[in-house]
């Protein structure tokens, strides 16, 4: 009655600090008053012309502003994008750190190879929990992706509801009969939603992504008529692609082999937690592939992006310990190609035409379907939540862009379409007495991380970069015969900031005498591509410069060829 008298609510920021205008390192950061809660904390794989860099994640400046300290991270899913930067954000996080059974799972892992733990920080939830922490309550909704367990927030606020959806398509029909919670979505815009902060990926797909069963009729297909093996490969974390084939081979009384770490890994959590199903008797160890008739055999295999440390890639060249492939034989690339992977996957394609396998690919058959919701999906759920502000999240700036069109385009019933907020990376949205706004923008950035936590480093340039003023950098130069793919002479190596004096000189010999020996015990197959060679150059090198000198310089081979 007396409103005015009230002290207004007080203000609720939310800060983009990566994942608007690229893909990868997802990280929001909600704030009110001295309170701070991040939702998720993600990684990007490196683009290639950044070598020697394994990881890239979000700048922290802005926590820093805001004293470095935050009381909860929230995350929607398991994903590199979304779970990645977990090891390099938790010294500053006091509160839970709160995910799904599945996405802890995952992350466990990750925290372990950091040498961390969450400890009491580990908050497990299920869909329609809710968590309180200051003057937030996040409450956790069901949607369905190209995982199991995954989650929207319904972040209560001070000012209203924030709706986040995370990564998400609308399947009705998923793997697991866990479907997207479209009653609660409805029944949170019913109530009235303040803004609503939606997944991008999929805009310009018109119509609807598809169901992960989709996929069923075009493997079935292949198990029918490939007389060899068959070998999938697609990403390790896809739980339902997984079961998908397990539940195939089973009906085509063929054996199932994991290979490659993270396909293994990841089907032991899966199927610990019961989010994996493997019918008794139909697994087989991967060194055991080679006592199954090929007729008889499945195979999940990492290397769908074409990654030269991964199985397929090893297998494509005839240099895997367990599994080979050749003439009666099926691979099937299950995943869509990460952009800036194209030349990669089409080494690995290559070396497996020559051995006369037959390919198939998303391109040939429906063998992958996106987890994220195409132009009617993002609509329907626009539609649901009627939210007041609308900011596009997860996408390159025209991807966001487009998403504002289409939102404009929704009326969400007797309402006045959303208000858009078209943000940035860095971009300070707030929300209070006035309404919903950009006041500024904050100092974000990208950190590159190179070996697994161990060297952070700033800025964009490689020679800028910590990493190198501690343990310089090392370029093996080496020269290949084009046709013969023989070494030619033995390879110089350049060193800039690589410190041991005196013992350089020796050091640098040594290696350049060790790098021959390495390339000459390459396979042939190894030796006739590049993105193979120069992978185990810089890992073997390493590895030799660490024993030699304690140090770990980043190594950059350069292959000519003649
Ligand atoms: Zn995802
Ligand atoms: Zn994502």
């Amino acid at each position: 009655m007396f409103a005015s008298s009230t002290p207004p609510s007080p203000a609720v920021d939310i800060v983009p600090l990566g994942g608007l205008g690229e893909f990868g390192l997802n990280m929001l950061a909600v704030s009110c008053g001295e309170t701070t809660i991040l939702v998720d904390a993600g990684s990007m794989f490196p683009e290639a012309d950044l070598p020697g860099v394994d990881r890239v994640v979000p700048a922290l400046d802005y926590l820093d502003d805001r004293g470095g300290r935050v009381a909860a991270l929230f995350l929607t899913h398991g994903h590199e994008d979304h779970i990645g930067a977990v090891p390099y954000v938790l010294p500053r996080v006091d509160g839970p750190v709160v995910g799904t059974p599945f996405t802890l799972a995952m992350l466990d892992n990750k925290i372990d190879e950091h040498g961390q733990e969450l400890g009491q920080r580990r908050r497990e939830i299920r869909p329609g929990d809710s968590v309180a922490v200051g003057p937030f309550r996040v409450e956790f909704i069901r949607v369905t992706h190209s995982m199991p367990d995954c989650v929207a927030l319904a972040i209560h606020t001070p000012q209203g509801v924030i709706v986040h959806t995370g990564d998400f398509k609308i399947d009705y029909t998923p793997l697991d009969h866990q479907p997207t919670d479209l009653a609660r979505l409805g029944a949170l815009g019913a109530q009235g939603v303040l803004a609503l902060l939606a997944d991008s990926t999929n805009i310009d797909r018109p119509g609807v992504t598809g169901s992960e069963s989709d996929v069923k009729d075009a493997f079935d297909e292949v198990l029918a008529t490939t007389t060899g093996k068959v070998v999938v490969a697609s990403f390790a974390s896809s739980i339902y692609r997984m079961q998908l084939v397990v539940d195939l081979a089973a009906q085509f009384d063929r054996q199932v082999a994991f290979v490659g770490r993270g396909m293994v890994e990841n089907s032991e959590i899966a199927q610990r937690l019961g989010y994996l199903r493997v019918p008794a008797g139909i697994a087989v160890k991967d060194s055991d592939v080679g006592s199954v008739p090929p007729g008889d055999l499945v195979c999940l295999v990492t290397g769908s992006q074409g990654e030269p440390q991964a199985a397929l890639s090893r297998i494509a060249i005839d240099d895997h310990r367990h599994v080979s492939v050749g003439h009666d034989d099926t691979v099937v690339f299950s995943a869509r190609a990460i952009p800036g992977n194209e030349k990669s996957i089409g080494r690995v394609v290559n070396h497996l035409a020559r051995r006369g396998v037959d390919v198939v690919t998303s391109d040939t058959r429906h063998v992958h379907v996106s987890g994220h919701g195409s132009a009617e999906e993002l609509k329907l759920v626009l539609a649901l939540v009627r939210p007041r502000y609308f900011v596009p999240v997860h996408g390159e700036y025209r991807q966001l862009a487009r998403h504002a069109k289409v939102a404009q385009a929704v009326t969400g019933g007797t309402d006045a379409p959303a208000t858009v907020l078209l943000a940035e990376n860095g971009h300070r949205i707030r929300f209070d007495h006035e309404g919903g706004r950009v006041v500024d923008s904050v100092t974000t950035g990208r950190v590159l991380i190179d070996g697994t936590g161990s060297g952070e480093v700033d800025g964009e340039m490689i020679r800028d970069r910590r990493q190198l003023a501690a343990d310089g950098l090392v370029v093996p130069v080496v020269v290949m015969h084009r046709q013969t793919r023989a070494r030619q002479g033995v390879p110089e190596l350049v060193a800039r900031g690589f410190v041991p004096e005196g013992a350089a000189g020796d050091v640098l010999a040594d290696g350049a005498a060790f790098i021959a020996s390495v390339i000459d015990e390459c396979s042939a197959g190894e030796r006739s591509d590049e993105g193979l060679l120069k992978e185990r150059i810089r890992s073997e090198f390493r590895r030799f410069l660490k024993r030699r000198t304690g140090r770990r310089p980043m190594v950059l081979p350069v292959v000519m060829e003649i």
